[in-house]
């Protein structure tokens, strides 16, 4: 599903007794996002990321503006008639609920328009299969679940479910066969048989109470009256619901836990419940608020894999909300910064890195930071202090600016030749860290304290002065007023 805001605006009234300004939190917002895209909307604190998701969600009403999915204005219509899902970052499971009823949640009441199927016949040619493919299987994995002498009815069930894909009932079908209860091989096959001739008979059955109901079936067993599949709108059944929660708690991969109460799970593992909730009505658009910012620093990493593979596997357009660049920049496809309302640059992750419009974006990515300095143009030339930077017939305007360096784009040793254009620094700390070296260097006309450049281990380096040639590409100068890029 393709999303469009157009000119979306949402501004909160102030007080003007109480001399409280009006608050514009999202500004003439224009953004396309793409069928099946991951799309991160990042920003700092207060600069309207959760508003504009809010407004999508249809949970906050937009001051101005339209939002469309695909060809529908969904503007106005509430947040249930938008077909999203919704994940917070407190995963606001219920606790007293299993992991199983969290996620069965959403389905109890919804109401669905579905082609009417002959789904008795379509469960018995299920069973029929994995009994006629897989009697050995079932066989041991029915004896697996005699515990402490006794056999586990839900043990077994969930264990079939977990194998076999199948919905909880027809487990329990199967279970009560009765093969625990037997032990010769020719019993088991005796039985096997009967069974398979008694749902052979029951479909039979079934197929002529629809004729004699005046419905056919199709080669799918779709019910079809005068050749046309029959419509119903109608509660889902225990089954289909059963179906969907299976379905997507093996997405998530938390099929393992659905017995559990929310508190038996690690933080991750909760986070995944909350995800597979909001995935178990097959929303056409995902929005993920904050999803990580419980998590500790390893189980972050881990989930923030698990939602890329969740939103690849199933293409569903999803908007992640973060303020954590290196989050925005791992998981998206693409990224949209965001600063008091206004969208500041959408890109790719790494084209927002390598060619940040603003210098609120080119410090906005990247750790260590983009190292700023203030500079001037003078005569085509750059300059930061008396050192000419580099020369560009582009540089046409003399004006003071801002230079922006990449912590990787300082050489220094044999690339600094004398007459090259060179910046110098002074080097106070070097920390060695495997492969590259920081350097933390100071410089009387850097914007902050301090400049933190990563460069080669192998590079003799000194503490004292120390001076470095710069990567072109890593060299970025924004205007000294409107704090935009100027190319050279
Ligand atoms: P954070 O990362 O801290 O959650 P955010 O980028 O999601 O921030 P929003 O919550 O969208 O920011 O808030 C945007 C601006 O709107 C902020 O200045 C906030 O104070 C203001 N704001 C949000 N909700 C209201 C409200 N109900 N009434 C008044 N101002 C509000």
């Amino acid at each position: 599903m393709e999303i469009s805001l157009k000119h979306l605006t949402k501004s909160f009234p102030g007080n003007p007794k109480k001399n409280i300004p009006d608050t514009i939190a999202v500004s003439d917002l224009n953004i396309e996002i793409k069928d099946g895209e991951l799309m991160g909307l990042l920003g700092p604190s207060g600069c309207g990321k959760s508003t504009t998701l809010y407004m999508i969600a249809g949970l906050k009403a937009p001051t101005d503006g339209e939002i469309w999915f695909g060809d529908q204005d969904v503007t106005h219509l509430t947040p249930e008639k938008r077909g999203i899902g919704l994940v917070f970052q407190n995963y606001a499971l219920y606790p007293h609920m299993t992991v199983y009823d969290n996620v069965k949640f959403p389905l109890t009441n919804l109401r669905v328009e579905t082609t009417k199927k002959a789904t008795k016949v379509l469960d018995n040619l299920e069973i029929k299969k994995i009994l006629e493919e897989n009697l050995d299987e079932i066989l041991e994995i029915i004896k697996s679940s005699l515990f402490k002498g006794k056999f586990s009815k839900d043990a077994s069930a969930r264990k079939l479910v977990y194998r076999f894909h199948i919905v909880t009932s027809l487990a329990e079908r199967i279970f009560k066969f009765g093969f625990q209860f037997l032990n010769s091989e020719d019993e088991i096959k005796a039985k096997k048989e009967e069974i398979l001739n008694k749902l052979e008979e029951e479909n039979k059955k079934e197929l002529e109470s629809l004729t004699s109901k005046g419905f056919t079936v199709d080669e799918n067993y779709v019910v079809l009256k005068d050749g046309v599949p029959v419509e119903e709108k109608r509660r889902l059944t225990k089954d289909e619901i059963d179906a969907l929660v299976q379905e997507t708690a093996r997405l998530v991969q938390i099929n393992e836990y659905l017995a559990r109460k929310p508190s038996e799970l690690s933080g991750g593992q909760q986070q995944r419940v909350a995800i597979a909730r909001a995935l178990v009505k097959k929303p056409k658009v995902l929005l993920l608020d904050e999803p990580l910012s419980n998590l500790d620093a390893r189980l972050r990493l881990q989930t923030r894999e698990e939602i890329k593979r969740i939103q690849k596997e199933t293409g569903i357009t999803t908007i992640f909300v973060t303020h954590d660049q290196e989050e925005a920049m791992s998981i998206s496809d693409e990224i949209v910064v965001m600063k008091d309302g206004i969208e500041m640059q959408k890109d790719e992750p790494q084209e927002v890195y390598n060619n940040p419009k603003s210098l609120f974006v080119a410090k906005f990515l990247g750790t260590p930071p983009i190292n700023v300095f203030n500079g001037y143009i003078s005569n085509k030339s750059l300059y930061i202090g008396e050192e000419k930077i580099l020369t560009s017939d582009k540089l046409t305007e003399d004006k003071k600016v801002y230079v922006g360096i990449r912590p990787e784009g300082f050489m220094c040793d044999e690339h600094v030749n004398e007459k090259d254009k060179v910046l110098t620094l002074t080097c106070n700390q070097i920390v060695t860290m495997g492969r590259d070296m920081s350097l933390v260097c100071s410089h009387k006309e850097l914007c902050g304290d301090e400049a933190k450049l990563i460069i080669d281990s192998d590079v003799k380096v000194s503490i004292g002065s120390v001076k470095f040639a710069l990567k072109p590409n890593k060299v970025f100068i924004f205007d000294g007023e409107s704090e935009e890029r100027i190319e050279f």
